[in-house]
């Protein structure tokens, strides 16, 4: 029958230089520019943020780099910060994926096992690698979340259908995906 339009916001978090931009830049815009220059450049610490910035968020992607230990175990951090801060109107904490960046690269500087292990330990929905410099896994571990998302909505107390006609335009204008 007919079609329905969803609004998410996603929330993208991790270390300095994990691949975040260069993530929301390929799945928006199919593009990947190796010589983009960190909007944060150095910075390699946790810091963590304010809950306006977490609110009303669908979904999160917690990332790192495979190569750097100290983003895999920072994310984390990142998480415990993220589900102190932040839950659907369910009360049910955000669904969240965690994306082992850089692939590519070699060495790892953690294991498969290591990363299965924080992920279950840690409640993400799920963890893969991936590669936004040769576009590997990146549409596949969207789809996944955004089919939570839409899950979530639909056995969610709120229903797009039941909350009337009030049309959010401050929201419905900021539409695709943006990033720091
Ligand atoms: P952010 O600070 O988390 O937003 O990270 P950026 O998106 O700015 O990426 C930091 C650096 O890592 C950039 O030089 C990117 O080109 C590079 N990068 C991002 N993703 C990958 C990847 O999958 N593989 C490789 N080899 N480099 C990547
Ligand atoms: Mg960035």
């Amino acid at each position: 029958m007919g079609s329905r339009d969803y609004l998410f916001k996603v929330l993208v978090v991790g270390d300095a230089a994990v691949g975040k931009t260069s993530l929301v830049q390929r799945y928006s815009q199919d593009s990947f520019s190796k010589h983009y220059k960190s909007t944060v450049g150095g910075q390699e610490r946790f810091t963590s943020m304010t809950r306006l910035y977490y609110r009303d968020a669908s979904a999160c992607v917690i990332m790192f780099d495979v190569t750097n230990a100290t983003t895999f175990s920072n994310s984390q951090r990142w998480k415990q910060d993220l589900d102190s801060k932040l839950t659907l109107p369910s009360g049910e904490p955000v669904p969240c994926l965690l994306l082992a960046n850089k692939s590519d690269l070699s060495p790892w500087a953690v294991t498969r096992d290591q990363i299965d292990r924080f992920s279950k330990e840690n409640g993400f929905i799920g963890w893969t690698e991936t590669s936004v410099k040769e576009n590997k896994n990146v549409n596949e571990a969207m789809r996944v979340l955004i089919e939570q998302m839409v899950a979530n909505t639909r056995e969610g107390s709120i229903s797009v259908s039941s909350q009337g006609d009030y049309i959010n335009l401050q929201t419905a204008s900021t539409s695709g995906w943006s990033c720091c």
